[in-house]
């Protein structure tokens, strides 16, 4: 047996006092299970532990000492639930007032250059941030980060839409001495190769995550940019090359709904052949529906089914390719859904209105950049959890789980999004399981590995 990453100590000390060693045991609900070359990794979800057994020790897991020292295996009549509520009350706070504020997600503008049929701020008010706006941003950055590194998302509408705003407020918070790095939600078709240089020099950009909806014809009908007699595929895709090239990792995310999946699948084709080997470049498919709703709400089980048929293999052709994310497994318990509920992050909207979550550019506000007060209630509002359903008692991922009653995307759990959570752990796990072994090997050194929040 081989111990891929240990257990989270803190953890072990408050399970410590409920140890025991009789009766009839089995592998505890938290524990997932996946095979790789040679045997099988078990990862606890509670204890945070990862290891690796053979295919024999895996067939005598029952009777390892160590796997029950660390809760992989427990007693029969374990209550594990009551455990991990434990374990979440002792060691995991949640951060209650927002201070300091380190993470600020930007929106330089609502407005935007394309105009594609899903977006969620279709029909709302597009108003671009004045450089008024952007001096007292940079100001109040500054007066709220209370000297700890600051990371910015530059969002919108289309965030490069309005580059000078991101220009005075990067010039600003470089004149005055605070550290910061950013990332985009763009559609890229702004990244010319002389943006791109000053975005690594004077926006301190790392990443950009970038949409793509399918090949040439699909694409550029889809965004339907306001640019005439341009071919705005070719336009991004050298973009996404110019990027990369200036060491700017790039995320493609594409956008899959029930009927694309053969396209997206061309398009990843296409994408690997253009950017074989690019460590850099990662590509990951996400379902939309329309608006707010909630996924689960949307559609019938068979549906569900077929989506997750494609999805999988939508995923399978992306790890094949080489391009999936390589994050690892979390090596904390989770204090917090998102940055809506961090304490750490805000959103701020063009005309100075601070939020909490990136997909409200019009209401749920909780103050202003020009006030040094919140709306406690709002604030609160944004951590309120969703109740725990029948499922939760033997669910896996319960030690990880939280659900926000107002976000859209995630407040309804049901078996298929489990399925995807599932799914996501395993990959993490075995992404793990292939950075230990390239650690132990001097001749292999992923710089790109991301150990997951
Ligand atoms: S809400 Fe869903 S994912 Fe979370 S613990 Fe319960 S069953 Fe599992
Ligand atoms: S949509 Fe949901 S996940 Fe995204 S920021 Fe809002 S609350 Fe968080």
């Amino acid at each position: 047996m081989k111990v891929i990453s240990e257990a989270n100590t803190a953890v072990l000390k408050v399970l410590a006092k409920f140890n025991k060693k009789t009766e009839k045991s089995r592998l505890m609900h938290y524990v997932v299970e996946t095979p790789t070359e040679g045997g099988v990794l078990l990862y606890n979800l509670l204890t945070l532990e990862m290891v690796f057994l053979t295919d024999e020790e895996y067939r005598l897991r029952g009777d390892s000492d160590y796997l029950k020292k660390q809760w992989f295996i427990v007693p029969e009549s374990t209550n594990e639930k009551e455990l991990a509520d434990l374990v979440k009350m002792v060691i995991n706070p949640r951060q209650d007032n927002l201070n300091p504020i380190v993470g600020y997600t930007i929106f330089t503008t609502t407005d935007c250059n394309a105009r594609c049929f899903y977006c969620f701020e279709l029909g709302r008010t597009r108003i671009p941030m004045s450089e008024e706006t952007a001096y007292k941003v940079a100001k109040y950055i500054c007066e709220h980060s209370n000297g700890e590194k600051v990371r910015i998302s530059w969002f919108g509408g289309e965030p490069l839409f309005n580059v000078s705003a991101i220009d005075i407020i990067t010039s600003e918070l470089a004149k005055a001495g605070v550290e910061f790095k950013s990332s985009a939600v763009s559609n890229g078709y702004l990244f010319d190769e002389e943006t791109v240089k000053k975005a690594v020099s004077l926006w301190k950009l790392k990443r950009v995550q970038i949409s793509l909806d399918g090949t040439e014809d699909v694409y550029n009908k889809t965004k339907a940019y306001i640019y005439k007699n341009t071919n705005p595929y070719q336009i991004v895709l050298n973009n996404i090359g110019h990027l990369l090239d200036a060491g700017v990792s790039v995320q493609i995310r594409l956008n899959m709904d029930l009927y694309n999946a053969e396209e997206l699948m061309e398009l990843i084709k296409e994408l690997a052949e253009r950017f074989e080997g690019q460590k850099k470049l990662c590509i990951y498919a996400h379902y939309i529906f329309d608006g707010n709703i909630p996924m689960a709400e949307l559609r019938t089980e068979s549906e569900w089914q077929q989506r997750e048929e494609l999805m999988c293999k939508i995923e399978n052709l992306i790890e094949e390719k080489g391009f999936a994310f390589k994050s690892g497994i979390a090596k904390r318990l989770k204090r917090n859904h998102c940055m809506a509920d961090s304490g750490r992050s805000v959103t701020i909207l063009p005309d100075g209105n601070i939020g909490l979550c990136e997909h409200f550019s019009e209401n749920e506000f909780i103050g202003h950049i020009d006030r040094d007060s919140f709306d406690e209630s709002v604030i609160r509002s944004w951590k309120e959890t969703t109740e725990e359903i029948a499922e939760c008692a033997q669910c896996f991922y319960y030690p990880q789980c939280i659900h926000l009653k107002k976000c859209a995307n995630d407040r309804i759990c049901f078996a298929q999004s489990r399925n995807g959570t599932l799914r996501k752990v395993k990959r993490q796990m075995l992404n793990e399981y292939k950075h230990w072994i390239e650690k132990s090997d001097p001749e292999e050194n992923d710089d790109d590995f991301i150990v997951a929040e």
